[in-house]
């Protein structure tokens, strides 16, 4: 029997309402809501050792005026506040009710992270918290205040307990050590000490793994029958000979596999790995070229505008030549340019379409589509793959990524997919030479710069979005752009991109750096994919604690692609992750350090709306309960037992409109 939401003590009308459109509509959704994250608020670090980057709890007092200040569309609110040990500047944006409240004396509990802005560190956008060790933190929901939510939570808690039982085995949970179902979930959300969270959640991701392994050990077991292609050997020699380099042999290898998949009976659906610059695109067209040669119309998705042109330009250059008539179709165009492609893609006038989401939302007909390639597919939901999958019958469907991902996470996150792995750069690339640079010698890297833009090359600067509560997306950029241009380089040409500006406005401002018309780029994280500026030959990464470290990695690829020595610079106080990234190019080991360090479910915590793994508990998880889950779901597909039964019986129930997903696929 379900606890329904409305019976809860604290949901009214409005609430019901708000939580129904976050997806919400059982007390059991809600209490499978777990926290995102915690608040330490156990022990507080004194002013004179706060680290950029580092969430931390201080208590202290505000010992001057707090001050409001306007840019553009911002409210600042700033105030200085101490406690004893230091004095530190503390500010929030956009929160007009605060400057009232931050009276001279008042004693406050706050919890935030510390920034470097203009050589001073801030605390930025703290939260001002009442006591609590250990506070969870939700994924906020439109209408419901933090607050309210927590207490929300803790009552569909006290509504559950008696109405959902554990239903692991017990056999199971002794052997691997795990706590009851009701411990677990109230221990996850109001944890009593570290000890008792680390349990909660091991225990959560625990079900979570094994019951979403077994299900995909499930549907491994039918195959799903393609459009089978007939070609020779020397089909694929053909198209090598076209290109104005050779193959690597990692390349060579990558597209035998394609290749072999595509003369099966069976349907494709492989993913190609590669790092950065491996030259994964020579790999799509190699496919597309042997698709049309075979009479089938090809598509190929990818996640930007930008990106998108790149790849048409790359077409028409490599496969026109063969005969293959070659389309674009973004979102950006007219409606009468739309109706034009729409009508050529029908009509099979174009043998490949290559575009952005439009190849997706839109309702576009393909005549006789036979293969679907999606770039960078990270960055596509499971769902959006499928929908492109399922615009032909059968269709093999090929996806790239330059995530390198150590190879336990992808056995879980694309246990649906064929995995080839391009494990070598084309010759001639020199590694980035990469550095963590302190604030106090950034004056002396702006004469580096200045050197090298004075030898013709050229450098980007990539600046971290804001998050969220801080409500605007291109500020840092901006600010940066402008004490760049005013100040520190005020003698170079400088150009800024971010992700607020028009498509077009965008593209202007790339091809401009692209023609070397602007010495240096300023940039929010847009340029991550795609562009290529071979002549870039500096990259410096602003505020780069705040980047994942594979992300770091994957934008350090944007530059080291000429023949010239290339940098990295990485703007933060040095630590053991930016370290280790000065110490490797290798894209495998710096995936492998990541999740190391911050385990799996921190990894693809902000990835999994509308993946594969949505609704699948990584947070608690390691890189051990990956391989034990991994390993006891293939035992108990074997077994003939009432636990195997059980588990099975679990992960259809709970992943079965899961599974008819992947099925499609
Ligand atoms: P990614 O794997 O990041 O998509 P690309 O396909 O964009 O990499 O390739 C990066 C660059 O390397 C391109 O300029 C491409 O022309 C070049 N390239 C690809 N394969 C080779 C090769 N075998 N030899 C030399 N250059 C290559
Ligand atoms: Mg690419």
């Amino acid at each position: 029997m379900e606890t329904t939401l409305s019976s809860i003590r604290g949901i009214g009308p409005a609430r019901l309402k708000a939580l129904n459109e976050a997806g919400i509509f059982t007390a059991r959704d809600l209490v499978m809501l777990l926290p995102k994250e915690y608040r330490d608020l156990s022990q507080t670090t004194p002013l004179s050792a706060l680290q950029a980057g580092v969430p931390t709890a201080v208590r202290v007092h505000v010992s001057g005026e707090a001050r409001e200040q306007r840019a553009k569309k911002l409210l600042i609110t700033k105030v200085f506040v101490t406690d004893g040990s230091d004095v530190v500047a503390v500010v929030w944006y956009n929160q007009p009710w605060l400057k009232n409240q931050l009276t001279k004396g008042r004693e406050l509990l706050l919890y935030g992270k510390a920034e470097w802005k203009k050589g001073i560190l801030h605390l930025v956008s703290p939260t001002i918290e009442q006591d609590g060790g250990l506070v969870p933190v939700y994924r906020s929901i439109a209408g419901i205040p933090a607050k309210a939510m927590r207490a929300t939570i803790e009552a569909a808690l006290d509504a559950c307990d008696s109405s959902w039982p554990e239903d692991l085995p017990e056999s199971i949970r002794r052997q691997f050590g795990l706590c009851e179902r009701n411990f677990a979930l109230r221990n996850a959300h109001f944890p009593t000490d570290r000890a008792a969270l680390a349990a909660a959640r091991r225990r959560l991701a625990f079900e979570d793994l094994l019951l979403y392994q077994t299900a995909l050990s499930l549907f491994r077991n039918t195959g799903r029958e393609g459009i089978q292609f007939q070609f020779e050997d020397s089909a694929l020699d053909e198209f090598w000979n076209r290109l104005p380099f050779a193959p690597t042999n990692a390349q060579r290898r990558v597209m035998q596999e394609v290749a072999d998949d595509l003369r099966s009976p069976k349907a494709m659906a492989r993913m190609v790995q590669g790092d950065v610059g491996s030259g994964k695109t020579a790999i799509a067209f190699a496919a597309i070229a042997l698709a049309h040669g075979c009479g089938y119309q090809a598509a190929l998705m990818a996640p930007t505008e930008v990106l998108a042109r790149q790849h048409f330009d790359g077409a028409k250059e490599i496969l026109e030549p063969l005969g293959c008539r070659v389309g674009l179709l973004t979102g950006s165009l007219t409606p009468k340019q739309h109706r034009i492609a729409h009508e050529a893609i029908r009509e099979g006038e174009w043998d490949v379409v290559i575009g952005t989401h439009a190849l997706i939302t839109e309702g576009v007909e393909y005549r006789k589509l036979g293969l679907v390639v999606t770039d960078e597919q990270h960055r596509f939901g499971v769902r959006q793959r499928t929908m492109l999958g399922e615009k032909g019958d059968a269709t093999n469907v090929l996806v790239m990524s330059a995530t390198p991902i150590p190879r336990t996470l992808s056995l879980i996150l694309y246990g649906d997919l064929d995995i080839s792995i391009v494990d070598e750069l084309p010759p001639g690339r020199k590694p980035v030479a990469t550095r963590v640079v302190p604030e106090s010698k950034r004056d002396g890297l702006y004469g580096f710069l200045r050197d090298e833009v004075k030898k013709g090359r050229q450098v980007y600067v990539v600046c971290p979005l804001v998050e969220e509560s801080e409500a605007v997306e291109a500020l840092p950029a901006e600010q940066v752009y402008e004490d760049l241009r005013t100040e520190h380089l005020s003698d170079l040409r400088i150009e800024l991109v971010h992700g607020r500006m028009k498509p077009k406005d965008k593209d202007a401002v790339l091809e401009k750096f692209r023609a070397g018309e602007a010495d240096v780029l300023v940039s929010t994280t847009v340029i991550e994919v795609g562009v290529n500026v071979p002549n870039a030959t500096i990259m410096v990464i602003e505020n780069a604690e705040r980047f994942g470290l594979a992300q770091l990695h994957q934008l350090r690829g944007r530059v080291g692609r000429g023949s010239h020595a290339s940098w990295c610079f990485l703007m933060a106080d040095p630590n053991e992750r930016l370290k280790f990234l000065c110490s490797t190019n290798d894209g495998f080991k710096v995936a492998q350090k990541d999740m190391e360090l911050r385990g799996p479910g921190e990894l693809f915590g902000t990835r999994q709306s509308g993946s594969i793994t949505e609704g699948v508990n990584l947070m608690g998880s390691d890189t051990e309960l990956l391989k034990i889950t991994h390993d006891l779901a293939r035992e108990l597909m074997t077994e003939d037992s009432d636990d195997a039964r059980t588990v099975i019986e679990l992960a259809k129930k709970r992943f079965a409109n899961k599974l008819s997903e992947i099925a499609i696929n």
